[in-house]
């Protein structure tokens, strides 16, 4: 696989609601892994906002799977349904791994969502399951994941001309 590929998502979003649920459900993709940070709430937020939450729940009520998979604190979040795992250490991702694998959950049935490619789209991509990049909701991030954006900001173009050759 070559080091485009790796890093290429396969749908790239303006944010999380732009994700065609239904479509995806019928597919067979119904375990939704997003990511928090920038992805669902604005960096370091304790809080989901209501139409955010109204998407959330879409999904559910279609029978979807939500988790929340963060490499971020724990925090107390509400949403109902929800499986959170924090810490998760992105793009290793052991945790994730691991409840995937209690929960015999298969590859094909998984999408990542998240805003950053070296953390998520990784991450999904080391799982071999569907991505999807969107733009992160605020420009405020830990001080390392603004070192990877000058990265990803070089390298987008680069990955979206790809994309659109295909
Ligand atoms: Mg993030």
């Amino acid at each position: 696989m070559g080091v485009r590929k790796i890093l290429s998502p396969d749908i790239w979003l303006d944010n999380v609601k732009g994700l065609h649920v239904e479509h995806l459900i019928k597919r067979g993709i119904d375990v939704f892994v997003f990511d928090f940070d920038n992805t669902l709430a604005p960096w370091r937020s304790c809080e989901i906002s209501d139409d955010v939450k109204r998407f959330l729940k879409s999904i559910q009520n279609r029978g979807g799977i939500v988790i929340i998979a963060s490499n971020g604190k724990p925090r107390n979040i509400e949403m109902n349904g929800a499986v959170f795992l924090w810490r998760t250490g992105k793009p290793l991702a052991v945790k994730l791994r691991r409840y995937l694998s209690q929960k015999s959950i298969d590859r094909n049935r998984i999408i990542i969502v998240g805003d950053q490619i070296f953390t998520d789209v990784l991450t999904g991509k080391f799982l071999k399951v569907l991505t999807a990049k969107v733009k992160p909701i605020s420009t405020k991030e830990f001080f390392g994941t603004r070192f990877l954006r000058l990265i990803e900001k070089v390298i987008e173009p680069t990955l979206k001309k790809e994309e659109a050759e295909k």
